[in-house]
């Protein structure tokens, strides 16, 4: 029994050194994933297959920074998962050579199945341990049970190096949002917890193609502030454009966040353009809007474009017993979504500001 689980190992493995389809073996043959398993590429790097979606890289040689590369924490967002999905066969086909240790992590594999941004719960509010908070009757599902197993995943990839000293730390959580944007790709600084913002980070995504940045002002429960909060990581959510099927994106769009990303770990040196303020759009949150009523309505198309801008005491939103107004002249509209449960998060305001 255990030599014909060895033998499948070793299928898989070799496998996955030729086609490198690591993404869809994990989606269709989850079995193959039920224990992790270790290999080498040549004479150079280290493969970790930690679980299902789960794969990290580590050079043989000296490195100096951990990557983490998420995607599909929201099933439906395909484009990063084919940005993801194309550098894992690249690595493990040999076509590229890592220089830096990266962790891909393949968020929602069940709700990719189904073509939806999740399954039972949004599993972008579920860390930081918000996966064990469980309302009075609450299941532990599915969604929960993944949230907790890739904050492990983070955790053992920060803190499984030698030396941690002199190493940087990057997480960029890639999304794609249900709206258009006004402004194509942007990107959610994490609450950095009273430390100043970095502007040579902003530099690299400016080379990523994204210049519209949302700095958030408080603690949350998403991927990329775990990683903020945790483990100091320079951590983002990157927002990449418009939710599309498998196979309907435009890959040329994404070319600098690839091209990006693939010089960062392949140890590539970037090439930034120095920090201008006039280059970025950057926004604050001002008015958090939680649905409290079931008659929430959003008072502006339905298809008003992220960062669509109003008047000054222009009506954005309104529900039994509340209305909501621009604070701002200029103030802006940020993920609205009038079908989130009670209680949730129906729309973000913002307001520009600068660093
Ligand atoms: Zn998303």
């Amino acid at each position: 029994m255990q030599n014909k689980f060895k033998a499948s190992v070793q299928n898989t493995i070799q496998t996955l050194k030729l086609q490198g389809d690591f993404l869809s073996l994990s989606r269709t043959q989850p079995s193959l994933f039920i224990t992790s398993f270790q290999f080498f590429i040549d004479e150079h790097t280290q493969v970790d297959v930690l679980a299902q979606g789960m794969i990290s890289f580590e050079p043989l040689a000296d490195s100096d920074k951990d990557v983490v590369l998420s995607c599909g924490v929201h099933g439906n967002e395909t484009a990063p998962i084919e940005i993801c999905d194309d550098l894992v066969k690249d690595i493990l086909t040999g076509k590229i050579v890592v220089k830096q240790r990266v962790l891909f992590l393949f968020g929602n594999l069940p709700s990719m199945d189904i073509g939806q941004r999740f399954v039972e719960e949004n599993m972008n509010r579920l860390f930081s341990g918000e996966h064990q908070n469980l309302a009075a009757g609450q299941q532990v599902n599915d969604e929960r049970r993944r949230a907790k197993q890739l904050e492990n995943a983070v955790k053992c990839f920060y803190l499984g190096t030698e030396s941690q000293q002199d190493r940087s730390r990057f997480h960029y959580d890639l999304h794609t949002a249900i709206r258009a944007s006004k402004n194509d790709k942007f990107a959610v600084y994490p609450f950095q917890n009273g430390k100043p913002w970095d502007k040579y980070q902003l530099q690299i995504l400016l080379a990523c193609g994204v210049n519209t940045i949302l700095l958030s002002g408080s603690p949350t429960t998403t991927f990329s502030y775990y990683s903020v909060n945790e483990f100091n990581a320079q951590a983002f959510t990157v927002e990449l454009g418009k939710v599309m099927p498998f196979g309907q994106n435009n890959m040329d769009n994404f070319t600098q966040i690839v091209t990006t990303l693939t010089q960062l770990i392949c140890g590539v040196e970037l090439v930034l353009k120095n920090f201008d303020d006039a280059d970025f759009l950057i926004y604050e949150v001002n008015q958090v809007i939680n649905k409290q009523q079931a008659d929430f309505a959003l008072n502006f198309a339905i298809d008003a474009p992220n960062f669509s801008d109003f008047q000054k005491d222009h009506l954005l939103a309104s529900e039994t017993g509340c209305e909501y107004h621009a604070q701002f002249e200029g103030e802006a509209i940020v993920f609205p979504n009038a079908d989130v449960e009670i209680g949730q998060r129906a729309l973000l305001t913002v307001i520009p500001t600068h660093i």
